[in-house]
């Protein structure tokens, strides 16, 4: 299954569950603009590389398309379709006024240095140039890219189009980014991830946790949560994964990653392999890396208590279903990595109104959604007597089904 018939797979149950009419299905099912660019980069050794990079925009009834760029080599159309879609559900969920987006280059970054990056960054955003605007459609970092990625593309927007910091969201704090976006993903995990646990009548301080995933997000949920009292245990990155069963601290590991390139040659833990990590006992599981990691091969091996996903797409709907009737909840990804999005619209409406929110103010705002949407989520759950994530999908597309109809769009 490609991650965007696993995409759909869900939004079809949904869909199913809530009456929808095949026409509104359809339009809701698929994307309404999809544009593929050739990228050529010029490398630093003269040679001519020519990448494809890709902007899809799914949905856009409840506000501007919105969402991520990705720099990964599994970044082809299918994939960033998929991602935007996603979004279209994701902001729906957590009620922000926008609809869904996704970009990507289909690039190894890791192998590029900091020039060729640039390069890219700035060829790409000229490509895509026409379809975004600050009330049309607004990328953010994601997988491979980061703040850096956000100014370059912010710079070269600009240059055609005069200063607009409002085009991307996830900036740094010197060009009008916002206080809290960089950790915002993995503090809305652990917001998401510590309610969760109180509506499962489960504990959190002292829970047992593993991390797929050191980047971004994995790090700040990682770092939160430990400073929350759970117990990361395990944490990986893609070459593989360290373990301490006494608990990892997190601020060291993130030290030894100044000078080395993986978690697995950390001193204070032991090696573990990626696929192995998933399925070592916890309380709590986060897979917080690519999609499709847990899927019919291991779904039956998985011992946690309850698994949280930051990542996107990370089960398979085959193992979405084997994990449930095993009494393993999932909280789902549309609604566990939410908090990126979140302070990305507090970013973009303090870029609109020129005007700075502090730190408190953002992170008081970012509970407040992330825990009432988690409610949302569990009490849906609970009347229909439906998986986590049937709930958010339901509460999703009936929110965007009905901008539609409203709009017109049906
Ligand atoms: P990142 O590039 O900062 O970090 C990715 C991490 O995953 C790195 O540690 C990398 O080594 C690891 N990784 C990559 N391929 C892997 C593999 N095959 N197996 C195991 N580990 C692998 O990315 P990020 O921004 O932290 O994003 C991680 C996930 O969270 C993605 O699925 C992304 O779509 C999702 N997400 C990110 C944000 C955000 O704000 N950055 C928001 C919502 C969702």
């Amino acid at each position: 299954m490609t991650p965007f018939e696993a995409a759909s797979f869900f939004f079809h149950q949904s869909a199913d569950r809530l009456g929808l009419a095949d026409e509104k299905r359809e339009v809701l099912a698929s994307s309404y603009r999809e544009l593929a660019v050739q990228v050529p980069l010029r490398m630093d050794d003269g040679r001519l590389a020519v990448y494809r990079g890709y902007r899809v925009q799914h949905n856009g009834a409840r506000g501007p398309y919105k969402g991520g760029i990705r720099y990964h080599e599994s970044a082809d159309l299918d994939e960033v379709r998929a991602l935007a879609a996603l979004m279209t559900w994701k902001n729906a969920l957590i009620d922000v006024p926008f609809g869904g987006a996704k970009g990507g280059v289909q690039c190894e970054p890791g192998v590029l240095s900091v020039s060729e990056l640039e390069r890219l960054t700035r060829r790409f955003t000229a490509m895509i140039s026409y379809i975004i605007g600050v009330n049309r459609d607004i990328p953010a970092p994601d997988m491979g890219t980061n703040a850096q990625t956000m100014a370059w593309m912010m710079d070269a927007y600009g240059q055609r189009y005069g200063y607009t910091p409002g085009i991307v969201t996830g900036k740094p704090v010197e060009l009008g980014g916002s206080p809290g976006r960089e950790e915002a993903t993995g503090r809305g995990v652990v917001i998401c991830a510590r309610e969760a646990a109180k509506r499962l009548g489960k504990q959190f301080r002292d829970a047992t946790m593993i991390i797929q995933g050191f980047g971004n997000v994995g790090y700040w949920a990682a770092k939160l949560a430990s400073e929350a009292g759970a117990k990361v245990v395990a944490v990986s990155d893609v070459v593989g994964g360290a373990y301490n069963p006494y608990g990892l601290d997190i601020d060291a590991l993130m030290g030894h990653l100044q000078d080395e390139l993986s978690v697995t040659s950390y001193s204070g833990a032991g090696a573990v392999e990626n696929d192995e990590l998933l399925e070592l006992d916890c309380d709590i599981l986060v897979p917080a890396a690519i999609q499709g990691v847990i899927h019919s091969g291991n779904a039956d091996r998985i011992k946690a208590g309850f698994v949280v996903e930051a990542a996107n797409g990370p089960t398979s709907p085959v193992a979405d279903l084997a994990l449930q009737e095993r009494g393993i909840h999932i909280v789902p990804d549309i609604l566990a990595n939410a908090g990126g999005v979140t302070v990305s619209y507090f970013e973009w409406v303090q870029n609109i109104q020129q005007f700075r929110w502090d730190l408190d103010q953002v992170n008081f705002e970012l509970k407040k959604r992330m825990t009432k949407a988690t409610q949302q989520v569990f009490a849906r759950a609970e009347e229909q007597s439906t998986s986590l994530r049937d709930a958010a999908f339901d509460l999703a597309v009936e929110r965007v089904a009905r901008a539609a109809e409203i709009r017109g769009y049906f």
